[in-house]
């Protein structure tokens, strides 16, 4: 009966497509251990190394004080606290829309957020390289999907054109790709929503906290608030905690509290991680210093690894470095372990057939001399890729 199990490890195995876990001992920092072993961590959406601050184990010690450990229940029965609130609070603030809703992660964020505004007979525009979440929210929406070529605003428009006159439209897209690390022409499309009269919905999980007035994101950066319905963003990215929030009008959230399935059937966030996020947004806001640091190892390591002849993709803190097929790519990958740089090799299905990828990530707490030591350790392992 279970025989299917082993097939299905066998064929993934076959593919080069076998994945296991690693085990990251002591604290989440510029460098961890790795299987015992101490590395430099260049594969961590931990950005601005807030996931040991002590002003957020601080909040968190008070938070276990104040109100305990866990909610005992869903938002909705009686597990909805002071904690909670106080953080959407603080979020509407940070991203200056009127209210805000927690969602437990970015996942159940964009499924429920979906699945509320579209329905069968409506029509969700998604960017081809989409994050998953958005992915199997438009398909638990069962509305219609149109996939459009990775930021090709004539393909996005050919798709509006075509959409039937009664559906409701959604464009759904992320501002900072997650596995390509460019930006989506928000400008663009907020204008082409509004002349075809669909909602937009931006996914901001790597650009909160990283871009924008005080981190608010590509959204506020680019001051289009006011023309976007949805900014969904995570806090367990550069913001250190966990959990994920909606940022928007109070009637989305209000409709989102009464029909967002993710966010009604699922125990609340415990308020030690609630208290987290929102010193990681108040830290944000206090020290700008920790973006600069960041955009600076950034063009370091960017500017290097296109020196020395690797196809460096994007133009932000997540650095995709292209190899193409997965063997080569997950040798690389192993090959920079072993020199003690920790560097994640992405394949299918995480990311299209033929386009396997280092992905180099940035820390605010990486220093200049771990960015000019990973560059050294790239140099030596130039060989093991053509082009
Ligand atoms: C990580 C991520 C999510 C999911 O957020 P979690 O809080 O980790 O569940 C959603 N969208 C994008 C683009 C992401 O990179």
């Amino acid at each position: 009966m279970a025989d299917f199990i082993e097939r299905q490890l066998e064929e993934i195995r076959s593919r080069n497509l076998y994945r296991q876990l690693k085990v990251v001992d002591g604290e989440q920092d510029a460098t961890v251990r790795l299987n015992g072993r101490e590395v430099l961590n260049l594969s961590s959406n931990n950005y601005l190394g807030l996931a040991n601050h002590p002003a957020l184990k601080e909040a968190a010690r008070e938070a276990l004080d104040r109100y305990g450990c866990g909610s005992g229940a869903s938002r909705l029965i009686s597990g909805n606290m002071t904690a909670h609130e106080e953080l959407e609070q603080r979020i509407a603030r940070f991203k200056g829309t009127e209210a805000a809703l927690v969602f437990n992660s970015g996942y159940q964020a964009n499924v429920g957020i979906i699945a509320t505004l579209v329905e069968k007979d409506d029509v969700v525009l998604s960017d081809q390289l989409n994050h998953a979440s958005i992915i199997d929210g438009c398909r638990l929406s069962r509305a219609a999907v149109s996939v459009y070529r990775h930021c090709d605003m004539d393909h996005l428009a050919s798709l509006l054109a075509e959409a039937p006159a009664t559906a409701r439209k959604l464009i759904a897209t992320e501002s900072i790709f997650s596995m390509d690390g460019d930006i989506a022409p928000l400008g663009e499309i907020v204008e082409l929503a509004e002349r075809h009269g669909a909602m937009v919905m931006v996914d901001e999980a790597h650009a909160t906290g990283v871009r924008g007035p005080d981190g608010a994101g590509v959204v506020a950066e680019l001051g289009l608030g006011d023309r976007v319905l949805v900014q969904m963003g995570t806090l367990g990215k550069a913001l250190g905690a966990f959990g994920a929030y909606v940022a928007g009008t109070a009637k989305l959230k209000d409709l989102l509290v009464n029909r967002a399935r993710s966010f009604i059937f699922t125990t609340s966030l415990p308020p030690v991680v609630l208290a987290m996020a929102a010193a990681a947004v108040a830290l944000v806001k206090r020290e700008p210093e920790r973006q600069c640091a960041l955009q600076r190892n950034t063009q370091r390591l960017r500017n290097g690894l296109e020196q020395l002849g690797y196809a460096v993709a994007g133009s932000t803190q997540i650095i995709p470095v292209m190899v193409g097929e997965e063997q080569p790519c997950m040798r690389l990958a192993a090959r920079l372990l072993e020199a003690g740089f920790y560097v994640q090799g992405i394949r299918p299905p995480t990311v299209p057939p033929g386009t396997s990828r280092l992905r180099v990530t940035t820390m605010a707490t990486h220093t200049t001399e771990q960015m000019d030591q990973a560059l050294d350790a790239f140099k030596q392992a130039r060989y093991m890729v053509a082009g």
